[in-house]
């Protein structure tokens, strides 16, 4: 009995063992390189698409829409679930709307024919009309109709999706950045008064305040256009690049920032907090929070009990994160024209470790490919976060050239030094373009700094 424990004991250690991710498996598909370089004058692409296609990330399958590979959907989950935990700190609970919606709730608010032919219009077999569903105001609302009455210790109410979402974008372009088929974190609130849903507006927007500081990418946050979803309150979370399709005003002085689409011509081109002067940028909008009031509460029936028993319309929200355009935007922003680089937070691996070459003087030292993949994957519990390039018939500067286009944070290389009666690592920090030699203990205490 204690024979067959130990070996099962010893089953599971070996399947632990073998836990990380291996190059020479992954479903990377890169195009011929090195045509990385984007052509001058075209219009179309982006950096982010023409890196995620060519290093294969991404796949598109038609115009406006593409295939998430093992790269992009890993980092793209990793996202979600830092989205998850800040949700749930909040109180917010995960729900999933079909994505079709009748459309009959779109014509009770007026959006189907105020939404323009961005709005992907189906009818069933029974000739009745439905959307491809862009956001679920219309769902969530004639759900929560549906239910009356709530208890009231059920309010504040935050439910939140991470699902598809269809757009009929007149021209698709940049990639995931303006894509027909898109994932979006849409979140919906609800309030017995309208203090309430104040309350709950700023405990949101501090919520995706955390979101965006942990994706360690400099944001712009700006009073926004309430548009089509209508509402009172709107804010607008930017990255600023160039080829955002937002004209933004900041204000030099204090930071503060509004969308040009609110700046009227007698506006004062000065900030109203500070008087500052503004400054124009472009920026690519990854989050949008409204505080919508009765708008859809009041003509959707989504009433709750007042304490004289009478129905009263709920005060709602809706914040939305552009999940996968975030994830597009990211690597926008951070990589250079032949190096995909991702954020930390989410990269799809944060640490590669580069054996030497079958054959070399460095072969010798091959035992340590496995052993400080298993070190890092074990004993610091980094198991999924580690891919080790284990295509042993390639030389070494090839394959670190592979991996610094293919933007793993951080690159471990058993090379010459490991040789030697202290073996020694080269540890590349690529965002930093920094090496250094470091012993496995130092390795093993670099990674634990930069990655835990
Ligand atoms: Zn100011």
């Amino acid at each position: 009995m204690a024979n067959r424990l130990r070996s099962k004991a010893a089953q599971m250690f070996h399947i632990q063992m073998s836990h990380y991710h291996k190059v020479s498996k992954l479903f990377q598909p890169v195009s011929q390189a090195p045509k990385y370089a984007i052509k001058k004058k075209d219009e179309s692409s982006s950096i982010s698409q023409k890196l995620m296609t060519e290093l294969g990330a991404l796949h598109p399958r038609s115009n406006g829409m593409y295939a998430l590979l093992p790269l992009g959907l890993r980092a793209l989950e990793k996202l979600n679930k830092s989205i998850d935990e800040e949700m749930s700190y909040i109180g917010a609970q995960k729900i999933a709307l079909p994505i079709l919606t009748s459309g009959h709730l779109w014509k009770k608010t007026g959006r189907w024919k105020s939404t323009g032919p961005e709005l992907l219009k189906v009818k069933d077999r029974h000739e009745k009309d439905f959307v491809l569903s862009p956001t679920h105001e219309e769902s969530v609302t004639d759900m929560i109709a549906g239910m009356y009455p709530l208890s009231y210790r059920q309010f504040p109410l935050k439910l939140y999706q991470i699902s598809t979402k269809i757009r009929d974008e007149m021209k698709p372009r940049f990639g995931l950045l303006r894509c027909k088929e898109f994932v979006m974190k849409d979140l919906y609130t609800f309030d017995s008064s309208e203090a309430g849903a104040a309350e709950t507006y700023e405990e949101v927007n501090n919520a995706y305040l955390r979101i965006f500081r942990k994706i360690g990418i400099p944001f712009l946050r700006v009073a926004g256009a309430c548009g089509n979803i209508g509402g009172s309150v709107s804010h607008e979370y930017h990255f600023h690049a160039d080829i955002g399709e937002d004209i933004l005003w900041i204000c030099q002085s204090c930071g503060e920032g509004t969308n040009s689409e609110l700046i009227t011509e007698d506006s004062q081109m000065n900030c109203h907090t500070c008087g500052g002067v503004l400054k124009k940028v472009m920026g690519i909008e990854v989050g949008h929070t409204f505080l919508l009031g009765r708008k859809y509460s009041e003509p959707m029936g989504a009433f709750y009990q007042d304490l004289q028993g009478k129905p009263q319309p709920l005060h709602m929200g809706c914040y939305g994160i552009g999940v996968s355009r975030l994830l597009a935007a990211a690597v926008e922003v951070l990589s250079t024209k032949a190096q995909m680089k991702w954020p930390l937070a989410f990269a799809p691996y944060k640490v590669c470790i580069i054996g030497p070459k079958k054959g070399s003087k460095e072969w010798a030292a091959v035992s340590w490919q496995d052993s400080l993949a298993s070190v890092l994957s074990q004993n610091l519990g980094l198991g999924d976060d580690i891919i080790v390039d284990d295509r042993s018939t390639l030389t070494i500067g090839k394959r670190v050239l592979e991996a610094k286009n293919t933007g793993y944070p951080f690159v471990v290389i058993v090379g010459k030094k490991a040789c030697e009666a202290v073996p020694q690592f080269e540890v590349i920090d690529n965002d930093k373009e920094e090496v250094q030699v470091l012993t496995q203990l130092e390795t093993l205490n670099f990674v634990k700094k930069h990655c835990l």
